[in-house]
C-alpha cells in the first residue's frame, strides 16, 4: 500500500463536511480532497423542512459558498463530479473517463430517495427533496396559494405539512399507515402530532395511497386507493430513503442495508470508510445527524492515525413540528417492555419500560419537550 496520496471524501453533505471539521482539528495540512455530484454548498439538511417556519428560501438556507468551504476546511473540492467506481485494489476512485489514487477513501455519499412509478401524466410535478437542489427546484414550482399534497406521513412528511402550513399553503397527506410516523413514535405520542397538525389545518388521509396522478383543469387529480380524489398543485414525495450501495457492491464491498462498517467505520476494503447516510454502522442504519457527527469525530481520529471506534450514547431525534414539538428515542428494536403514558391533551410523555421497571425508551411531546435531555441521561445508549 503506497502512503502517498490525499484522503478522499466523496459527498459534501453534513457527513464529509463533519469529518473535514473533524480532520482539521486533529491535523492542520493533512492532504484532503472532497468530490461531490452537486454544487458542494453547505446546508444544514434538515433545515430543509423548516424554510417557511424560519422565512427562507434555498439561497437563504445555504450556509457556506463551496469556495468558502475548500478555503476554510484547506482542501481542494471538485464539485459536479460523479463517482462512478472503485478499484479497491489499486486504490484508485473511478470518476468516468479519469480516475484519481486515493490513500484513505471515505464514502459520505449519503442515500437515495425512493421514487414510486405511479401511473399517470403528473409526474414532473412529483418533488422529492433530500437535498439543497430538491428544495429549490420545488420552491421554484410552488406559486402563492398552491395546494400540496404530501405522500407519506414520517418525519420528512409531518415537518413538510407543518412548514407549508406554516406559509399558508394547502396541505393533504396522505399515506398507507394507520397513524403518523409509525416506525418512530409510539400511538399516544403519534396521535399527539396528528391532532396538533390537524387542528394547524393539515388533512390526512390515512390507511391509502395515491394510485394514480393526472393533470386536471387546474393543477392535478391524485386518484386513491380508497377511492377518493384529491386536488393539488404540487406532490412532495417522502415514502422513503435508501442509503446508497450499489456502488460499493459493485467494488466488492460488503453491503448489507448500508454499506457495512464496524465501529472504526471501515468496510471491508482495505482503507475505505463510511459514514453518514450510506453506512450500516456494526448493525445500524440510523439517518440522523447525531450518530453521523459521532462517526465523523471518531474517523477523523483514525485517519490521522489513532484507530478509533465510535461510541453511541442516547440519540433521541427532535422532530420539527413547531405545533407539537416531539423528542423520541426509541427503544431497542429486540426490547421487551410496555409503554406507559402520561397524558394531557396533546401533551404526552411517554416512557417504555421493561419488567425491571428500567426506561428503555421514550417519546415526549408538547410542554413534555423540555424533558428530552434528563431523560436521554437515563435511556441506555444505541451501543457503547
Ligand atoms: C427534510 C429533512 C429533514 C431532516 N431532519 C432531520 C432532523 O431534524 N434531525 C436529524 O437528525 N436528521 C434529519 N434529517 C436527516 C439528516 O439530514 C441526514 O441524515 C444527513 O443530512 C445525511 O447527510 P449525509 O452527508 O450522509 O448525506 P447527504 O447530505 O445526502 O450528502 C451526500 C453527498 O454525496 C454526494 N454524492 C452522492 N453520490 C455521489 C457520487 N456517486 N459521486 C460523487 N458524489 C456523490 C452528494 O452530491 C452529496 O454531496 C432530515 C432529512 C431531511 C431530508
Amino acid at each position: 500500500m503506497t502512503e502517498q496520496g490525499p484522503i478522499v471524501i466523496v459527498g459534501t453533505g453534513l457527513a464529509g463536511y463533519s469529518l473535514a471539521r473533524e480532520i482539521r482539528k486533529q491535523h492542520k495540512d493533512v492532504p484532503i480532497v472532497m468530490i461531490t455530484a452537486d454544487d458542494g454548498i453547505s446546508y444544514s439538511k434538515p433545515m430543509l423542512s423548516t424554510g417557511f417556519t424560519k422565512g427562507k428560501d434555498a439561497e437563504g438556507l445555504a450556509q457556506a459558498a463551496t469556495e468558502a468551504m475548500a478555503e476554510q476546511l484547506n482542501l481542494k473540492l471538485r464539485t459536479y463530479t460523479t463517482v462512478t467506481g472503485i478499484d479497491t485494489d489499486n486504490q484508485r476512485l473511478l470518476l468516468g473517463e479519469e480516475s484519481l489514487s486515493y490513500r484513505k477513501l471515505v464514502l459520505a455519499w449519503g442515500a437515495d430517495v425512493i421514487r414510486l412509478t405511479l401511473p399517470g401524466e403528473g409526474q414532473e410535478r412529483v418533488f422529492p427533496i433530500n437535498d439543497l437542489g430538491d428544495y429549490r427546484a420545488f420552491r421554484k414550482a410552488l406559486k402563492p396559494g398552491s395546494r400540496v399534497a404530501i405522500m407519506g406521513a414520517g418525519l420528512i412528511g409531518c415537518e413538510f405539512a407543518n412548514d407549508l402550513r406554516n406559509g399558508g399553503y394547502e396541505v393533504d397527506v396522505i399515506a398507507p399507515s394507520d397513524a403518523v410516523m409509525p416506525s418512530l413514535l409510539p400511538p399516544a405520542a403519534a396521535n399527539a402530532v396528528q391532532t396538533e397538525l390537524e387542528a394547524l389545518g393539515v388533512s390526512f388521509h390515512l390507511e391509502t395511497v395515491v394510485e394514480r396522478i393526472e393533470p386536471a383543469d387546474t393543477g392535478l387529480t391524485l386518484f386513491l386507493a380508497n377511492g377518493e380524489k384529491r386536488q393539488a398543485d404540487l406532490v412532495i414525495s417522502a415514502v422513503g430513503l435508501r442509503p446508497r450501495t450499489e456502488l460499493a457492491r459493485a467494488a466488492g464491498i460488503d453491503t448489507g442495508r448500508g454499506i457495512k462498517v464496524n465501529r472504526a467505520l471501515e468496510t471491508s476494503a482495505q482503507n475505505v470508510y463510511a459514514l453518514g447516510d450510506c453506512a450500516e454502522v456494526d448493525g445500524h442504519v440510523l439517518l440522523y445527524v447525531l450518530p453521523l457527527m459521532a462517526c465523523a469525530r471518531a474517523l477523523a481520529k483514525t485517519l490521522v492515525g489513532v484507530r478509533t471506534d465510535v461510541s453511541y450514547g442516547a440519540m433521541p431525534v427532535m422532530i420539527k413540528t413547531p405545533c407539537c414539538p416531539v423528542a423520541v428515542c426509541p427503544p431497542p428494536a429486540e426490547a421487551v417492555g410496555f409503554w406507559e403514558t402520561e397524558q394531557d391533551g396533546s401533551h404526552v410523555k411517554t416512557l417504555f419500560k421493561n419488567a425491571d421497571g428500567e426506561v428503555l425508551g421514550f417519546a415526549v411531546t408538547g410542554r413534555f419537550a423540555i424533558e428530552k435531555q434528563a431523560l436521554s441521561k437515563v435511556v441506555p445508549p444505541i451501543h457503547s
